[in-house]
């Protein structure tokens, strides 16, 4: 199958991305996608990581994406995004970062809830796992909320940890009523969602979120659903598209969106 898109990778430009930006989009042509995004990380907030540099990620950005949308103009569409993290946490920087760059799609994440470092670093045998999560979903409550950003990233993040790694099967049934909040609130911004393909990759094995979660986006009536693989190397690329298309016919929707100057296109599935 032809992969129409992917809004959802990251290049060297990201502290974790494993290859450059030209060889990303080299690698999107040869796979036939037609809209391709390159998404990478800015986290906000009181942890980010060692590894990351503002103003590198932002400048580096800012001088190879729009010349590589030159260079590859044409039956290609090359999308210059981000993937804001935490941006609640410092909203004031956001204002400033999406007033000076000129972002055609900006996904908005949460790696870590307020005071607590990554998911990814947490002790789950530890921890109480409902409260994170509870905290978690509140923390996407003011995140939809706000809405600065186009598609809210990877909801149930914290799953590819708690299930995936540490095998704690979590219940989401008793956040029903916050993720119908959420899910509200990023109608009524006018937001999207986004199906994030990377947990059918690891240990989980499953799509950030769920078909339940997309399914219920569109009954409360969004309309805005982009597919991504979130891949950070070449290999990656595309991976688990075809499926997240699948899961999103089967929620009822029939078109996918793609950005161009943060306003949504819409693309027959
Ligand atoms: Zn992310
Ligand atoms: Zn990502």
């Amino acid at each position: 199958m032809i992969i129409p898109f992917d809004l959802h990778t990251h290049c060297t430009l990201s502290f974790d991305g494993k290859s450059s930006a030209e060889d990303m989009v080299d690698r999107a042509i040869k796979l036939g996608i037609k809209y391709y995004a390159l998404t990478d990380h800015i986290d906000l907030g009181d942890f980010p990581d060692p590894d990351f540099d503002l103003e590198a990620t932002v400048n580096g950005a800012k001088e190879q994406l729009p010349a590589l949308q030159q260079k590859y103009a044409g039956d290609f569409t090359l999308l210059y995004g981000v993937e804001l993290g935490q941006a609640v946490q410092d909203k004031e920087l956001t204002e400033k970062l999406l007033s000076e760059n000129d972002y055609d799609f900006v996904i908005g994440s949460t790696h870590n809830i307020r005071g607590h470092e990554d998911f990814y670093f947490l002790d789950y045998k530890e921890a109480d796992v409902p409260e994170l999560l509870r905290l978690y979903f509140e923390e996407l409550l003011e995140t939809a909320e706000w809405g600065r950003f186009d598609v809210m990233g990877h909801i149930t993040y914290p799953l590819r940890y708690i299930t995936g790694d540490c095998g704690i099967e979590a219940d989401l049934t008793r956040f029903g009523g916050i993720i119908d909040r959420i899910l509200q609130a990023l109608i009524k911004n006018g937001k999207g969602i986004e199906i994030n393909t990377s947990g059918l990759r690891q240990k989980y094995g499953r799509m950030f979120p769920d078909a339940d979660i997309v399914k219920r986006y569109r009954e409360l009536g969004g309309k805005i659903l982009t597919i991504g693989s979130d891949a950070h190397c070449t290999d990656d690329l595309g991976k688990g598209i075809a499926e997240g298309i699948a899961a999103a016919r089967e929620a009822g929707f029939t078109e996918i969106a793609v950005f161009r100057k943060r306003k949504p296109l819409f693309i027959g599935i």
